[in-house]
């Protein structure tokens, strides 16, 4: 008896105690994942094969084949790919790895399984098996390796790991369907959602002829979906290749898909998602761009195919000029990439501006799931920042939506010289903020920077279309500049002031060294008093960041 049972980590558990009881209508979507794993570790193997060809020697042609047994009641789906060792079915196959789904599966309530679109809101992959099945196995041989080994599990608490006999390598998952999952054991019903879900996938999936004189039937078209026409494609081709290769599940609200040639030649089919992932912020999620070279999978980890501050793009870019046998040491500083990441990034800055012009509620939408994002770009790219600040939007004290810097030039005032803002983590306090008052009652616009990433963007971009940024909490605020409708009730007596400045004497007493100075001021309308920062001194939100920081 070699047999040996493992837990499962304890969100996994509660993963598949969701999943099993799920009210998920879509649950053929299993056999997306499925096909999608399968293809993924053809592609990881080919990669390897490149620098170690007898991997794939003795079966060069990668394909996932489906097998129906209707008697027994089993769906099965193989692949010869690079197959997994019996630690990494461990791993694999009982934990989650990506801490982001981890925290999130943690966040979900016991009564999860009743919310039909939960389970459509992550990746459930490997796990969505359970959704259909009672009984899952899985037999794999490592690449390279002379021994298999089976995982199998009823999704109840815990698997138990067996040494295998397969031909070769690769994994065959043996789905035991429950009863209400007859259908995917009907070969049109199979047939339809590989169609569906799986056409874009690049190699043959085959389903097996059940009889014995049938003929073994390639269900997809088998080619990269990229180097097909755009005018071949559907829009939900093109949604499902997204969710295979983003790994998400919401629709792309933008699909860019272009041949670029010239001097250098590469495809890209890229895709900015319509929602926000629940760990954008997530620092595991840098570039999840794919790197292709002439149709071969490289590596979903290329730092320099893209700036961070575009870390939101999903898909892919298929090189014609790098070699097949590059390296990740070749792919730093890299000419080529270099080339290819700056046609990316125009081309992506450009559809932006183009959508920002013509589809403005998509857009402020896009702005809200990822500007906080983008805005990197104006201090971390000095090629494009001017590009990226006319893109960037911002609250304001004149709109209810974020607006543009460009609009907010064109309603400056009459000697106006330059572009308010307030900055602060809090919007409503910020829009209450008895330093923007004396602005508001001369109607002058004031920008509400209320993310973090303003502060550090402002110290570097000092003025847009040559007016300097200026904030509201510094020193003497040129109010006085700009004139303002009821302007001539400024009969301050001289007797009013004599007054104050015995006041003002008192306070400076009673602050001393606290402040560094008290000042009659012209801004405030409703508000008795507020600090300020001097001119020549740093802007008092960023100060408090920096203590918070101990800087
Ligand atoms: P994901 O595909 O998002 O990583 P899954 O739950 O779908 O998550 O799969 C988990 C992991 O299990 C994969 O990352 C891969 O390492 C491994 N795996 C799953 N199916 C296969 C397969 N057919 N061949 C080799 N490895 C596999
Ligand atoms: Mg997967």
């Amino acid at each position: 008896m070699t047999e040996k049972t493992h837990e499962f980590q304890a969100e996994v558990a509660k993963l598949l105690h969701i999943v099993a009881h799920s009210l998920y209508s879509q649950k053929e979507i299993f056999l997306r994942e499925l096909v999608s794993n399968s293809s993924d570790a053809c592609d990881r193997l080919r990669y390897a094969a490149l620098t170690a060809p007898d991997l794939i020697e003795d079966d060069p042609d990668f394909k996932v084949v489906l097998e129906i047994d209707k008697e027994a009641r089993t769906l099965t789906i193989s692949d010869n790919g690079i197959g997994m060792t019996e630690q990494e079915m461990i791993d694999n196959l009982g934990t989650i790895a990506r801490s982001g789904t981890s925290n999130f599966v943690k966040d979900l309530n016991e009564d999860a399984a009743k919310d039909v679109s939960v389970i459509g809101q992550f990746g459930v992959g490997f796990y969505s098996s359970f959704m259909v099945a009672d009984k899952v196995t899985v037999t794999s041989r490592k690449a390279g390796s002379d021994t298999a080994h089976t995982w199998s599990s009823d999704g109840h608490g815990s698997f138990t790991i067996d040494t295998a006999e397969r031909a070769g390598r690769g994994t065959t998952i043996v789905l035991h369907m429950k009863e209400d999952a007859a259908e995917y054991l009907d070969p049109h019903r199979v047939r339809s959602v590989v169609k569906t879900y799986a056409d874009h996938i690049a190699l043959p999936v085959i389903l097996k002829a059940t009889e014995e004189d049938g003929e073994d039937e390639t269900l997809n078209t088998a080619s990269a979906l990229w180097t097909r026409p755009k005018s071949e494609i559907s829009d939900e081709q093109y949604t499902e290749f997204y969710h295979h290769v983003a790994h998400a599940f919401d629709t792309p609200w933008i699909t860019l898909h272009s041949k670029v040639e010239g001097v250098i030649e590469y495809s890209l089919l890229l895709f900015i998602p319509e929602q926000r992932p629940f760990d954008l912020f997530n620092p595991e999620r840098s570039s999840k761009l794919q790197l292709y070279v002439k149709r071969v999978f490289i590596t979903d980890e290329c730092e320099e195919l893209i700036p961070p501050y575009l870390r939101f793009l999903r898909g892919i870019v298929d090189s014609e000029d790098l070699p097949l046998n590059v390296s990740r040491e070749m792919l730093q500083n890299n000419p080529v990439l270099r080339k290819i990441r700056s046609g990316l990034v125009k081309k992506v800055l450009g559809e932006l501006e183009k959508r920002a012009s013509k589809d403005t509620d998509g857009y402020l939408a896009f702005w809200s799931n990822f500007g906080a994002v983008l805005k990197e770009g104006i201090y971390e790219d000095m090629e494009n920042s001017d590009r990226i600040l006319k893109l960037a939007r911002f609250h304001s004290t004149a709109s209810d939506t974020p607006i543009s810097l460009a609009d907010y030039v064109s309603r400056m005032k009459d000697g106006q010289e330059a572009l308010y803002y307030i900055s602060g983590d809090d919007l409503n306090a910020l829009r209450k903020s008895p330093q923007i008052e004396g602005f508001k009652a001369k109607g002058i616009e004031v920008l509400l920077l209320d993310d973090a990433v303003d502060n550090f963007w402002l110290s570097r971009q000092s003025e847009f279309d040559g007016k300097p940024f200026k904030s509201v909490t510094r020193g003497s605020a040129d109010l006085d500049k700009v004139k303002s409708a009821e302007e001539d009730d400024k009969e301050d007596t001289q007797e009013e002031s004599r007054n104050l400045s015995t006041l003002i004497a008192c306070f400076k007493t009673a602050l001393e060294g606290q402040v560094k100075d008290v000042r009659e001021s012209v801004r405030l309308t409703d508000s008795p008093v507020c600090l300020v920062a001097d001119d020549g001194d740093m802007d008092i939100h960023l100060e408090k960041m920096l203590k918070a920081h101990n800087q």
